[in-house]
């Protein structure tokens, strides 16, 4: 099996809802997103997986939903209110889940997953030094998150 593995980073803003610490107040990190994609055999050029044909598309979603975007659980209206006060504020809401790593590696595997129609075997996202990583369990299709 040849494995194939994209990178891109981003910046946004996000809090859990109803968390009992500090991720409750509103806070920014660095995020990376890896995509991987996993391939039998090698094309006719002897690749896996042209880089170029996932990166542009992971590029261009990433750049339009969450760069510089808050993340933010459709259920936090206070907090919604608050940004929409503000024109420049850029934000992608998450029909009733938080924006944790968990459900935004899951998120992003979906939304992959129908741009790209291919070998996407899973998605990691990084928040600072630890990561959350989504891999759809092949035995329970119903497991995960779907925007
Ligand atoms: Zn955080």
């Amino acid at each position: 099996m040849f494995l194939n593995r994209v990178e891109v980073s981003f910046d946004a803003a996000h809090r859990l809802l109803g968390y009992n610490g500090k991720c409750a107040s509103p806070h920014g990190h660095t995020y990376r997103a890896e995509v991987f994609l996993s391939r039998l055999e090698l094309s006719g050029l002897d690749l896996g997986v042209d880089f170029g044909d996932i990166k542009q598309p992971l590029n261009q979603w990433i750049d339009a939903h969450w760069d510089h975007a808050f993340l933010l659980n459709d259920r936090d209206q206070t907090l919604i209110c608050a940004l929409q006060t503000i024109p420049e504020s850029k934000l992608y809401c998450f029909p009733g889940r938080n924006p944790s790593a968990e459900v935004m590696a899951a998120t992003l595997f979906h939304v992959l997953q129908d741009k790209l129609g291919c070998d996407l075997q899973r998605v990691r996202i990084w928040e600072g030094n630890q990561y959350a990583e989504y891999a759809p369990d092949e035995e329970r299709s119903d497991v995960g998150v779907r925007s």
